[in-house]
């Protein structure tokens, strides 16, 4: 993608300082960015990001702000599904920047890089040239993003709209396919191909998320017994919802739609995010005890991003553990993100878990992880999410691609 001309760019400067906020604009009307708009509350930005007409595509973040400070400014920016950048600005330490940074990350926001104050004119310049247009599945809401009514998502479970992709999940030693995670998405009549962070929303507001589940692993097992039957052992991963978990009798409700479709629930893994697991533990802790019992592989989605400590995981009976990709993709330059791939790694091995690092963009996110050790990789490096009809030919140029580039799993 271009970096973006500077003419159009669209900036919004947070800071409590007035002098910084004037600083600031002139340094950048320098670099000829001319759309800047200057907020001295973390109220007033979120209301030019989510009100005015014009796409904001960086936000310079002052950390240290009486009020709204840049914690809770970068919590609220994630609700209004901010699609830019962010650099911040601060004059405290680096390692404050850096946790912050980490943060920006974990929302999955896009963390330009920081400004210790005051500001260099060839950092910002530096900085600058790396500036890609707000694009992304966060888009602002106003901008593109058709919101869908319970009723329509309804009729689309009930019409057969909601199709399963499947992401190949890889033995980082070997190369060898040792799964594929199924992700759902809409196949939308008119409006194409829409995904998750889309519709999961409405559904949870709306009580359906346990009728996806069942759609989604109703047709995930079909898919798992297909492919054994076809010859190819493969493990098929389904998200699964809170409200699957805090329903004591999911774990008999997935045993019997596993026995009506004749597949082995060792053939299923299920997923859970961190954030799922810490609320309503004691039920939680019943459910997932159950599943474990009759053979469903149990793993830990998104970790890193939740408050689980190692004493609460190890009550857990999980056998994989997914380090969030927000931590994975870049971290063989990035001192903190490396830090908790390393400690995720080492805790989940001691615990007997396997771990798979996901969102494994490029070469370097490749290496870095398989020489850390760890076990499974899964990304775009690898594949994207594809329909199930697609598996069979990208396992074909897998196998090539891992033959003729031996480098990549040496
Ligand atoms: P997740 O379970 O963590 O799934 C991984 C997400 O990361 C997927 O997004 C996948 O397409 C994306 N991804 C994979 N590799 C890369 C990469 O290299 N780079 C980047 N940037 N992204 C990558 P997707 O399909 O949009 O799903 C988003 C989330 O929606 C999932 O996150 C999961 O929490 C939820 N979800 C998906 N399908 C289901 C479902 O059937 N039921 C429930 N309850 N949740 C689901
Ligand atoms: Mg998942
Ligand atoms: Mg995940």
């Amino acid at each position: 993608m271009k970096a973006k001309d500077p003419g159009t760019t669209g900036i919004v400067l947070l800071d409590d300082d007035p002098f910084m906020l004037k600083l600031l604009t002139q340094m950048l009307a320098q670099l000829g960015y001319t759309r800047v708009t200057a907020c001295d509350s973390g109220q007033k930005a979120l209301t030019q990001v989510r009100e005015t007409r014009e796409v904001v595509d960086l936000i310079f973040l002052d950390i240290n702000m009486p009020g709204m400070d840049g914690v809770e400014f970068i919590r609220r920016l994630v609700e209004c599904q901010y699609g830019g950048s962010v650099i911040l600005v601060s004059g405290e330490n680096s390692r404050i920047l850096e946790s912050v940074e980490k943060l920006i990350g974990a929302h999955r926001l896009i963390a330009l890089g920081c400004l210790q104050k005051p500001v260099k004119p060839d950092e910002l310049a530096r900085l600058m040239s790396t500036l890609k247009p707000n694009i992304g599945p966060r888009r602002l809401a106003h901008v593109s993003q058709q919101s869908y009514s319970g009723e329509q998502l309804r009729a689309a479970i009930a019409g057969g709209q909601l199709v399963n992709h499947y992401q190949p999940k890889v033995d980082m030693a070997t190369g060898a396919v040792v799964g594929l995670e199924c992700l759902v998405r809409w196949q939308h009549p008119e409006d194409g191909l829409i995904f998750p962070d889309r519709f999961l929303g409405l559904a949870e507001e709306q009580g359906l998320l346990t009728q996806i589940t069942t759609v989604v692993l109703t047709e995930a097992m079909k898919q798992a017994k297909a492919w054994w039957e076809a010859g190819h052992h493969l493990p098929v991963a389904v998200n699964i919802s809170m409200d699957d978990l805090i329903a004591l009798d999911f774990p008999d409700l997935a045993v019997a739609l596993a026995a009506s479709i004749g597949v082995n629930p060792q053939l299923l893994t299920l997923e859970l995010t961190e954030g799922q697991v810490m609320r309503q533990l004691s039920t939680v802790l019943d459910v997932l005890s159950r599943l474990s019992l009759k053979r469903f592989r149990l793993s830990i989605d998104d970790f890193g991003t939740g408050h689980s400590s190692l004493a609460q995981l190890r009550d857990l009976p999980f056998d994989e553990l997914k380090v969030d990709r927000g931590f994975v993709h870049g971290a063989c330059a990035d001192g903190t993100r490396e830090a908790i791939c390393r400690a995720s790694l080492q805790m989940a091995h001691q615990l007997q878990m396997k771990v798979v690092g996901e969102g494994i963009e490029d070469r370097d996110d490749w290496n870095f992880l398989s020489q850390l050790g760890c076990d499974v990789g899964q990304g775009y490096f690898i594949s994207r999410p594809m329909p199930a009809a697609e598996v069979g030919d990208w396992i074909g140029t897998w196998g090539a691609r891992t033959c003729v580039t031996r480098l990549l799993i040496a």
